[in-house]
């Protein structure tokens, strides 16, 4: 079975001045292309021929592992991100974050401290775990299903993911996360 680039669920020109299209071109148009290009060519003729990609997300180990989460967590990184969005939460993740933080303000600081602390290569998420929220942190292609929980929302912390825009500068692209976020789509993951 072929796995597909799935289509961005905006223009790539819809996040600015957040996130430019020119950031959009490498991390979507290379990336993530090339770790569906990687995905296909490795499991043919392997038991992960026909498996859907979270099956082989969680069946696989090594390369043909870190391609499938890879294709898998930026294809939900777009999906988290919306233009004219952002703001506090909204709807029933709102009063989640509210009941386990107390407010969404520190909910926010604590997940940009997470973010900006996850070292190296790495994605900062929001998941359920047995029902209870919890902000997680993976690295490299590592993925919150292969650790039993559930992701709701997240960010992606490579360089690449930020390099074009503000260079070093973590901090500066996790603010322009926050502006960003598609609770709708958050919410969807309850
Ligand atoms: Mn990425």
């Amino acid at each position: 079975m072929e796995h597909k680039l799935p289509e961005l669920p905006w223009a790539q020109d819809a996040l600015e001045p957040h996130i430019s299209a020119e950031t959009l071109s490498y991390h979507y148009g290379k990336h993530h292309n090339a770790y569906v290009t990687k995905l296909n060519a490795a499991i043919p003729g392997t038991e992960f021929a026909e498996m859907s990609l979270e099956d082989i997300v969680m069946k696989s180990e090594g390369g043909v592992f870190n391609n499938a989460a890879q294709v898998w967590n930026h294809t939900f990184y777009w999906n988290c991100l919306a233009p004219k969005t952002g703001g506090p939460a909204t709807g029933a993740i709102a009063e989640k974050i509210n009941a386990k933080w107390g407010s969404f303000d520190k909910f926010q600081e604590e997940f940009t401290n997470t973010a900006a602390t996850n070292f190296g290569s790495a994605w900062t998420w929001l998941v359920e775990n047995n029902g209870e929220l919890e902000i997680f942190n993976t690295s490299n292609a590592d993925t919150p299903m292969k650790h039993g929980r559930k992701a709701l929302m997240t960010i992606d912390v490579w360089e690449h993911a930020y390099y074009v825009d503000y260079r070093n500068a973590r901090p500066d692209y996790i603010k322009a996360f926050w502006a960003l976020v598609n609770w709708d789509f958050v919410n969807s993951n309850l």
